[in-house]
């Protein structure tokens, strides 16, 4: 079933203590890592018309990215419109 929204807040936490993650809502709650090594819950609403927010605790830029389209998305994924490519300079290329 489709969420209709409004009744559950998304609850993010950042772990892994990345610069950035992408957040499936414009509107959320953020509690900066899993406990105790949380930071007190705050609710965060980045708007209408930005795409990212800050969380003042924890540092963690929440950027805005629709699920809408994408299959499953895992840790790691790269940026919206990215190409798959890992290439690396090699060095001593003639
Ligand atoms: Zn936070």
């Amino acid at each position: 079933m489709m969420a209709a929204g409004g009744a559950a807040l998304l609850l993010m936490q950042n772990d892994e203590g990345k610069p950035s993650l992408p957040v499936a809502a414009r509107a959320f709650g953020c509690r900066g890592a899993s406990p105790p090594h949380d930071h007190p819950h705050i609710y965060l609403n980045m708007g209408k018309a930005a795409g990212e927010i800050r969380c003042p605790y924890c540092g963690t830029l929440y950027i805005y990215e629709s699920a809408e389209g994408a299959g499953a998305p895992t840790a790691g994924a790269p940026e919206d419109g990215a190409e798959p490519s890992t290439k690396l300079p090699t060095a001593g290329e003639p």
